[in-house]
């Protein structure tokens, strides 16, 4: 008999063989540098917000809206590829650890019987050919969905340059399929990267994605993930990107990720600015431009930008309305949706509220639409009724 250690300390915790729990533990911890998949940061942007274990179980919003805790692991921490701000590449050497898959599943299916749990997030090192790779996080979800009747929610990384046939396999399996594209284009990706090809390892990649969706015949989540900073990109050129894959693959969400000093190679482009943390406040940013992209009707050219950046110390929201005066005041009572959305302090939802009241009544005062005064005293320079 084997002493017995629990991963999560005290009970609730799923108690484990100490030597798995170990590897659990490595393998959980070294996940956390891809977010595509859930909004595992906190609304301010100021961290990665952990489980209420304390662990790498992860409350997390999903691109549709749906909210639940995820394990989100790697299979493995072995790599062979060399991307030069991560931790796990070839040329470092930390310490590494995998799981069989009948080891994923039993750790998962313990947490889920639990109610710990309420989906998987599954990435991994590519330890062997792209293709090897798939087979053993397919093997996972295969297990999951056919031997223990798992009907929840499962995210596969698929890998770059996987083949067609394992992209369709995995997709069978999958609620959820994240191919991370890192950087906005090829000059980028060659000083991240000399093994990596951008068109044929992660555009194929993501066009293939986008047709299986298609052709599935049930949902299937597409997301991405850049890697903000590393490469010495500008804004401009993530937002541009952005701008093209959600028109041409119909992603359902792009992530950001600031990259994390002294995690990669030392001699990259943004370990300046990450020292700085400004990475962070940028990551921030173009969260609020995602949201302009795919809530508010903005086009990429709209986006204001300095030099390719976007200012930091400023809502990109608010400094579009500072530069169209023409477009302000916007009257409460004659906008449509779309225009109520320009309006700093106006989201979504107060606009409908705007619109609801305005048919049954004309509009006297404006705090019972806001959830702050914050909010109202944005949108109150801009606005008559
Ligand atoms: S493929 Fe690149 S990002 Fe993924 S684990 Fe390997 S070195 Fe890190």
């Amino acid at each position: 008999m084997y002493r017995q250690a629990s991963l999560f300390g005290q009970s609730p915790g799923l108690v484990l063989r100490p030597d798995l729990s170990r590897r659990l533990k490595l393998l959980t911890e070294g996940s956390r540098f891809d977010l595509a998949g859930s909004c595992a940061k906190d609304p301010l942007g100021q961290g990665r917000r952990r489980g209420p274990l304390g662990r790498w179980l992860y409350p997390v919003t999903l691109p549709n809206g749906r909210r639940m805790t995820l394990l989100r692991t790697l299979l493995s921490s072995v790599c062979f590829n060399d991307c030069a701000y991560c931790p796990l590449r070839v040329d470092t050497d930390p310490p590494r650890a995998s799981l069989t898959p009948e080891e994923l599943v039993r750790v998962f299916m313990g947490l889920y019987r639990r109610g710990l749990v309420q989906g998987l997030f599954l990435s991994t090192g590519v330890f062997a050919s792209p293709d090897v790779t798939m087979e053993r996080l397919i093997a996972c979800a295969q297990i999951l969905r056919e031997k223990e009747g798992f009907a929840g929610y499962i995210h596969l990384k698929v890998i770059p340059g996987a083949s067609r046939e394992a992209i369709a396999t995995a997709a069978r399996y999958a609620s959820a399929l994240s191919l991370n594209i890192e950087v906005p284009g090829e000059t980028y990706l060659s000083r991240l990267s000399r093994k990596k090809d951008f068109r044929r390892h992660l555009l194929e990649g993501l066009a293939e994605i986008a047709r299986l969706k298609e052709r599935l015949g049930r949902p299937l989540s597409q997301t991405t993930q850049f890697i903000v900073g590393a490469s010495g990109e500008d804004d401009a050129a993530i937002i541009r990107t952005t701008e093209l894959l959600y028109r041409k693959f119909r992603l359902n969400r792009v992530y950001f990720s600031a990259y994390q000093p002294g995690f990669g190679r030392g001699d990259l482009p943004g370990e300046k600015e990450a020292r700085r943390g400004d990475l962070r406040t940028r990551e921030h940013r173009l969260y609020q431009v995602d949201f302009l992209l795919r809530k508010y009707g903005f086009r990429a050219a709209e986006i204001p930008l300095e030099k390719g950046r976007l200012p930091l110390d400023t809502d990109p929201k608010e400094l579009w309305a500072r530069a169209h005066p023409e477009f302000f005041p916007v009257d409460l009572h004659k906008a449509s949706y779309w225009e109520l959305l320009r309006v700093p302090g106006i989201g979504p939802t107060v606009a409908k509220r705007i619109l609801a009241a305005r048919r049954e009544t004309r509009i006297r005062n404006l705090e019972n639409f806001f959830p702050n005064q914050k909010l109202l005293a944005k949108a109150l320079p801009y606005v008559v009724f």
